[in-house]
């Protein structure tokens, strides 16, 4: 199995491998430490071993994708219909549909035979390598809206106490220059 997660200490992606005995893994850009929650495994009906919780964060809430590189889906249909253009410009309505065809069909097995990932909703940290279990689910945007709710309630939060802090410090800053002008006063 291996891991993909954002590493805070060097504010970088990380991708290391692990095995079920993990109890934490180094990033492999700054070899900061990351500590793996005590338990993370499970197992599923059929005896498979499962990945009960994000090993990251913690989180129970995972779900399951395709590791479908989207940019490679799409480069493949753009040169398909490229080379099909190129066929209906010289009129060739059989090699027009012909490498339309072919192309979307390269598609299709490369999505039907790539392996699936999972994704931590809370800190979208990546899975792979792991058993594949029928009790994984797949994306859920309810689930999804909830973590995004989250993320920005503790954004805004995080931008209210920075505004606090400024706003104290000014004001000390403040004090301060007025405190000589009393005594001078006086
Ligand atoms: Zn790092
Ligand atoms: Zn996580």
């Amino acid at each position: 199995m291996n891991v993909t997660y954002f590493c805070k200490t060097c504010d970088k992606v990380s991708r290391v491998p692990f095995d079920t005995s993990a109890v934490a893994v180094h990033c492999s850009r700054c070899s900061a430490k990351q500590e793996f929650p005590s338990s993370f495994l499970g197992e599923d009906s059929e005896g498979n071993c499962t990945l009960e919780r994000c090993t990251i964060c913690g989180s129970h809430e995972l779900y399951y994708r395709k590791q479908f590189n989207q940019r490679l889906g799409i480069g493949i249909i753009a040169v398909g219909s490229t080379l099909s253009t190129i066929a209906y410009a010289y009129h060739n309505l059989f090699w027009t549909f012909s490498i339309l065809f072919a192309f979307a069909g390269v598609d299709l097995l490369f999505y039907i035979f790539m392996k699936n990932l999972l994704q931590c909703y809370k800190c979208n940290s990546e899975f792979r390598g792991f058993d594949e279990s029928p009790e994984y689910k797949p994306f859920d945007l309810e689930v999804h809206e909830k973590y995004h709710q989250q993320r920005v309630r503790l954004e805004r939060a995080e931008k209210e106490q920075q505004w606090l802090e400024q706003r104290a410090q000014q004001q000390t800053a403040k004090q301060a220059d007025d405190e000589p002008a009393d005594n001078t006063g006086r």
